[in-house]
């Protein structure tokens, strides 16, 4: 947890609320179910149970098993994802529902969504789809991020609009921190510092944690001096930085797919911003020394597509694969599956907990690429993906 970690978002409380909101599945294939394999992050050979939406460790009478010989970890989390949010903005709830479903059938069952122009609510009522986190809508400036994806307010209004998504999402508030300036023909943060501090002292006032999309250098110094409570992207980040960010345990989520974007970006802005393409390949030439500097150091990092906008859905196994190269198996799963629901504040899988699992048919620590193709997934207790177990 952050330094700075207000209560609120990350109490088991949300959860709790979140299961009990919702009726108990009732498909006959929901109610109980047995499964058997190795269950990570531990690497014991186990029998689960689930029944009522629950998982049990002791046998559950007349439950259907599933899977043998199999490997079980706790539900993934997309630690950045937008639902809600399309190319050009805000889309209707048909399509928010199918990247939600997308994002469920590759293993996501728990989603920080880093910032939405809709009101996605409506999802928390459907036993079907994962569960949110919501940062409310990003918060930029009047030109200076993609339009129509963002509220746009002057750094005078800053702290009051940081108050308005505070209480609109789940806990979290997502501020772009840069972007290209026009005027100056390169990439330029958004916020004064000193704005910046007193908007993210009134987030946690309100028992908010804030992050910020940082692709440049000097947004992500500032605003983890700021008082920050998460970087999205980090590819500006610096030696001091990053030993500050690991002290502070200031979360990391690098949106390694998304990265993978700043040579197209470079080339949409080269003919009327050369040093902002230059500064985009400058950084992603060395985006794999960066975040692997800032996992070496300690800071928590997290698992995000950066899905929305124009990224698809549904690729967590894919930055999980990325992660592996960078931190190692066993970190880059951590990063979306148990550490990443610990930060978040989802309960251990343990007896009584609930029933969020995802089954591999091999094991993910040898090869971590697995995990772009689920065996099973299993929601509340009840097998969502195949859609008819196998
Ligand atoms: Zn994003």
């Amino acid at each position: 947890m952050s330094g700075h970690a207000p209560p609120g978002l990350g109490e088991p409380e949300f959860f709790a609320h979140s299961h009990a909101a919702a009726p108990v599945p009732t498909a006959p294939e929901a109610q109980r179910l047995h499964l058997h394999g190795v269950l990570l992050p531990g690497g014991e050979q186990t029998d689960l149970w689930v029944a009522d939406g629950l998982v049990r460790t002791e046998p559950v009478p007349g439950a259907v098993t599933v899977c043998r010989d199999a490997w079980i970890l706790p539900g993934l989390v997309d630690a950045h994802c937008h639902v809600g949010l399309g190319s050009q903005g805000p889309v209707a709830d048909e399509v928010a529902e199918a990247q939600a479903l997308a994002d469920r059938d590759a293993g996501t069952l728990l989603i920080r969504d880093a910032g939405s122009p809709v009101d996605t609510h409506w999802i928390d009522a459907r036993e079907d789809l994962p569960r949110i986190i919501r940062a409310g809508r990003h918060i930029a400036r009047p030109r200076r991020y993609i339009r129509h994806y963002a509220e746009e307010v002057e750094p005078e209004e800053l702290i009051a609009e940081v108050a308005r998504q505070a209480r609109r999402g789940d806990g979290w508030v997502k501020l772009v921190g840069d972007w290209i300036d026009r005027d100056a023909g390169d990439l330029a943060p958004l916020w004064p510092s000193d704005v910046a501090a007193a908007a993210i002292a009134k987030a946690h006032e309100l028992g908010a944690r804030v992050t910020a999309h940082c692709f440049g250098e000097e947004s992500v110094h500032e605003l983890v001096r700021a008082g920050i409570d998460g970087i999205e992207h980090g590819t500006g980040l610096d030696a001091s930085t990053i030993a500050l960010m690991a002290q502070r345990q200031v979360a990391l989520v690098p949106t390694l797919v998304n990265l993978e974007n700043f040579p197209a970006f470079a080339d949409a802005g080269e003919e009327k911003f050369p040093a902002y393409a230059a500064h985009m390949r400058a950084l992603h030439a060395r985006r794999f020394a960066t975040i692997s500097a800032a996992v070496e150091a300690g800071v928590p990092v997290y698992a995000g597509t950066d899905a929305g906008g124009t990224i698809s859905h549904g690729l967590i196994g894919t930055e999980i694969t990325m992660l592996a190269a960078l931190g190692g198996a066993d970190f880059a799963l951590g990063s979306a599956s148990w550490r990443a629901r610990e930060w978040l504040g989802a309960p251990p899988l343990a007896d009584g907990a609930g029933a969020d699992l995802v089954v591999y048919a091999a094991d993910p620590r040898r090869d971590p690429s697995v995990t772009r193709h689920p065996e099973l997934v299993i929601l509340r207790g009840r097998v969502v993906h195949p859609s008819r177990p196998a």
